[in-house]
């Protein structure tokens, strides 16, 4: 059996991508902090397509509860490892910097940022060993041309990329690749109670996208046939350049 943990699996973008991992033939650990009922969701969906998958609950932000979830998962499974990781759990507290509370800055870089370097890190010692690896970091438009409003969400999704591309140096010569991708507008609990028909006029593809949309390029980046791309972030973002 292939492994692949989604973080923040449970809904929207995460659950796509759970799905499309589930229909390449990978066993999901899907992760979610607090949702389960949508958590059980999209493991019936995974089911129900004909994939197989496992809840793993844990909060990105907590380096113990990362370490702890990992490792017991990793004793129960001694001679398996995963080898496709997708950090996407992430969220957003916007407020302009002038109001921007500390709390607020903490709470975002934690869960999108800190996440990528406690997850990463208790994943990659065996895709090193195996020789063999994927990651792929869901960014976001934020942190390529920063937002106003979003100065936490930029600097944390910034921090991404620029993480992924100096990871992907770090362990090409292991057949790992690192990528992320950056989305425009995705449709999710995250932009709902966004007005999408005036965001929407300055988005040459004149919508919001969908999660498989995403999806189907975060599959491509975990494919075996991905094996020359890393470093990279691609935008999937209906046009709406920086
Ligand atoms: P969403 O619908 O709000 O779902 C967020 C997911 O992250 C849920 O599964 C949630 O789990 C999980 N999560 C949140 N905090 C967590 C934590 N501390 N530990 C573990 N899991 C946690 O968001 P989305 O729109 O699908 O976004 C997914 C990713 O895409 C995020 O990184 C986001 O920044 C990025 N993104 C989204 C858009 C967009 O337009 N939607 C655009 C660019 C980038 P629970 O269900 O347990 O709460």
């Amino acid at each position: 059996m292939r492994y692949a943990l989604v973080t923040g699996g449970s809904r929207g973008i995460g659950r796509a991508i759970s799905l499309k991992l589930g229909e390449m033939g990978y066993h999901v650990l899907v992760n979610y902090v607090s949702n389960e009922a949508a958590a059980l969701q999209t493991l019936s969906l995974l089911e129900a397509a004909g994939g197989s998958g496992e809840l793993l609950r844990f909060d990105v932000g907590d380096k113990e509860a990362v370490a702890s979830a990992i490792s017991s998962w990793q004793q129960a499974h001694p001679d398996a490892y995963i080898e496709v990781l997708v950090n996407n759990a992430g969220i957003r507290r916007d407020n302009l910097m002038i109001w921007l509370e500390e709390s607020e800055w903490d709470t975002v870089l934690r869960t999108n940022l800190d996440s990528f370097y406690h997850v990463t890190r208790a994943v990659l010692q065996p895709m090193v060993l195996k020789k063999y690896g994927r990651i792929v970091n869901v960014a976001s438009l934020s942190g390529l041309k920063g937002l106003p409003g979003q100065v936490n969400y930029s600097a944390a999704k910034g921090g991404l990329i620029a993480a992924t591309k100096a990871l992907a140096q770090e362990v090409a010569r292991k057949n790992i690749t690192v990528n992320a991708v950056a989305p425009g507008f995705i449709s999710s609990d995250m932009t709902d109670g966004l007005d999408e028909k005036a965001l929407s006029k300055d988005i040459p593809a004149a919508r919001f996208g969908r999660p498989e949309e995403v999806a189907a390029v975060v599959g491509f980046l975990a494919s075996k046939e991905a094996s020359y791309v890393t470093g990279e972030c691609i935008s999937i973002n209906g046009g709406l350049y920086c």
